[in-house]
């Protein structure tokens, strides 16, 4: 039932352009990896606020993932895997195990630049793009010394952010289905009732510090079984929550956007509350504190 509400709301905050492409999320970026015209060559351009100042955010491909060799997001990611800095403990030499698994998830970037860039046939980015990484220019950059291996980067060319082309979009959106789909065939969704390519687990997480984790500070998973033991008939993942690629992805896309909302929202130390209206409500009640304000002008 909430996820069924929560993809109607979903249709209706896209009507209204609120929510975000597919499997993108508000991420913060501390560096611009700028790449020239030609391919050929690159520079960095730091966005790290200075103290007291408020970061700047951008929409960029977001995924949830674990696991021990976790894949890497289209263009826009973390030095540990545009750049291989590896993790590094302070005051430590880098492990030697950190270093080879920084230069694996640099590997991963790549190819999936190159898979943008096949998949792009006819844009003069991705072609850009296909130059910087084959002659070897992405291997070869060096890393300002005050970056971190957590530090997120995204890369532009002129003045395009590349993550925002409708190509990237919809690379991005494929990679993610094609990861987060179940190997078997094609079944029943319960919460839009066709027959779709079932999710084995939802793509999309619920954003850290969204809602309390006990300090945790981590992304947090709406429907999730990770042991047999909890799941009906020892199922794991969605095997007892069918729900399609579709639905599951716009469902929390809606949720998210309702948890960083400022009037639909309301939290307190250990919950967070969140609420829309199905029709357009009166705005004199939508300006009352605490009460439900209308998501969006169009009627569910
Ligand atoms: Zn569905």
């Amino acid at each position: 039932m909430l996820l069924h509400r929560l993809t109607e709301y979903a249709a209706c905050a896209e009507a209204d352009s609120e929510l975000p492409p597919p499997y993108y999320r508000p991420r913060r970026i501390q560096w611009i990896l700028r790449i020239a015209e030609d391919g050929r060559s690159a520079a960095f351009v730091g966005r790290r606020p200075a103290k007291g100042e408020k970061a700047q955010e951008t929409t960029a491909p977001y995924a949830y993932r674990s696991g021990t060799m976790p894949p890497p997001f289209l263009i826009v990611d973390t030095a540990q895997y545009v750049l291989a800095l590896p993790k590094q403990v302070v005051g430590k030499p880098v492990a030697e195990r950190a270093a080879e698994d920084a230069y694996r998830r640099r590997e991963a970037y790549a190819a999936l630049l190159l898979e943008w860039a096949d998949a792009a046939v006819g844009d003069p980015l991705a072609g850009v793009v296909r130059t910087f990484v084959t002659t070897g220019v992405l291997q070869s950059l060096t890393v300002p010394e005050e970056m971190t291996s957590a530090d997120v980067i995204a890369l532009m060319v002129g003045t395009t952010w590349l993550h925002r082309l409708p190509s990237a979009q919809g690379t991005w959106a494929s990679v993610v289905r094609s990861r987060k789909s179940g190997k078997a065939a094609a079944a029943l969704c319960l919460v839009c009732g066709k027959d779709g390519e079932l999710l084995s687990t939802i793509p999309e997480s619920i954003k850290s510090g969204a809602i309390p984790t006990g300090g945790r500070g981590r992304d947090a998973q709406l429907v999730s079984i990770n042991a047999a033991a909890r799941g009906r008939g020892r199922a794991i993942q969605l095997v007892n929550t069918p729900v399609c690629e579709g639905c599951g992805g716009r469902a929390m896309a809606a949720l998210n956007l309702l948890l960083a909302s400022d009037t639909n929202r309301r939290r307190t130390a250990d919950s967070v509350t969140v609420w829309w209206t199905q029709e357009p409500v009166d705005d004199r009640t939508s300006r009352a504190p605490n009460s439900p304000a209308p998501p969006c002008s169009t009627p569910a």
